[in-house]
């Protein structure tokens, strides 16, 4: 039995490569009766049943799974904002962040669209940077169109499995294009040129780039947080995270609990209050949806 990954599914075939090669492969394995579906980024067991053609037999454990894009076995996120068109929100970027923890992904962030703006706006995104940095998170700041960045975006992607996220119009297609020009993703431009809409991907695949494998189809499109848990969401804020154990109550929120060590930290300016904000309004969205019986 050949050992490989998949790294493509389409009209029923599952790519395989393994030792360099592509095997077109089915589903034919003890996996049927358990249920499961092999998915991309899954390791497998396969029998090579031509030269290029074979039969999936087992699929491995998974590391974790996301259902869009479906994709198994993603180590990193790469959260893609705009500083400007669409505008820069931290809200927005705190949702993606507490998503992507939750799947126990590492997320880092890219802001895009630096060259567009004023000296006035590149300060207060460093002054961001900063803020995120000290959270523990990577960010750069970017611009897709000038290569004088691309040395150090490239650096990232080796050696992990990627999934690129964020809004519509920030310019993930164009990073990637940007960083791998053969494969030519749609973009806008491309979109309206040909004259119809975006996301016309019609299959799953991961993208080999700079040594490592990207998913071709942006992640976390669903940004409502129904899979999370009132109690688990400190867990997504790292400087909440660290701190918690010091609340005089087990199972705090950190809300309206006193001799909080969260809302003590707040107060001596230790954490960022948008922050903060961030995680009550998030609180309250997850409390005020109806419980599950
Ligand atoms: P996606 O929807 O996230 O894939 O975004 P696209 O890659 O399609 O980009 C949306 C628009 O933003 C396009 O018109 C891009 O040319 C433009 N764009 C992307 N990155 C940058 C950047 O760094 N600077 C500037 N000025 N425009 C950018
Ligand atoms: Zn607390």
């Amino acid at each position: 039995m050949a050992e490989g990954r998949i790294i493509k599914a389409l009209s029923g075939f599952y790519y395989v490569e393994s030792e360099n090669k592509i095997y077109q492969c089915r589903g034919r394995g003890v996996f049927r009766n358990q249920k499961i579906t092999p998915l991309v980024g899954d390791f497998v067991e396969f029998d090579i049943k031509d030269t290029n053609e074979g039969y999936i037999m087992e699929i491995e454990p998974r590391e974790n799974e996301l259902v869009r894009p479906p994709i198994a076995n993603i180590n990193q996120a790469i959260i893609v904002s705009s500083a400007i068109s669409p505008d820069f929100s931290t809200k927005l970027l705190d949702r993606f962040l507490v998503l992507i923890e939750s799947k126990n992904i590492e997320p880092i962030i890219f802001i895009t669209k630096m060259d567009a703006i004023s000296e006035d706006k590149k300060a207060e995104m460093g002054n961001y940077k900063k803020i995120y940095q000290n959270i523990g998170y990577q960010v750069e700041l970017l611009s897709t169109k000038d290569s004088k960045y691309f040395p150090d975006l490239i650096s990232y992607f080796k050696d992990n499995v990627t999934v690129i996220a964020g809004q519509s119009g920030v310019g993930k297609s164009s990073l990637i294009n940007a960083l791998q020009p053969t494969l030519l993703l749609e973009t806008a431009e491309i979109s309206e040129s040909l004259g119809r809409g975006k996301h016309t991907t019609r299959h799953v695949e991961l993208l080999k780039v700079h040594g490592g494998l990207v998913a071709d189809t942006p992640g976390f499109s669903a940004l409502d947080f129904t899979e999370i848990q009132a109690e688990d969401l400190t867990g997504y804020f790292p400087e909440m995270r660290e701190r918690r154990e010091d609340c005089k109550f087990r199972g705090c929120l950190h809300h309206k609990e006193p001799k909080c060590a969260i809302k003590e930290a707040l107060s001596n300016g230790e954490l960022e209050k948008f922050r903060y904000n961030h995680y009550i309004s998030f609180l309250e969205e997850i409390q005020s949806r109806k419980p599950r019986y």
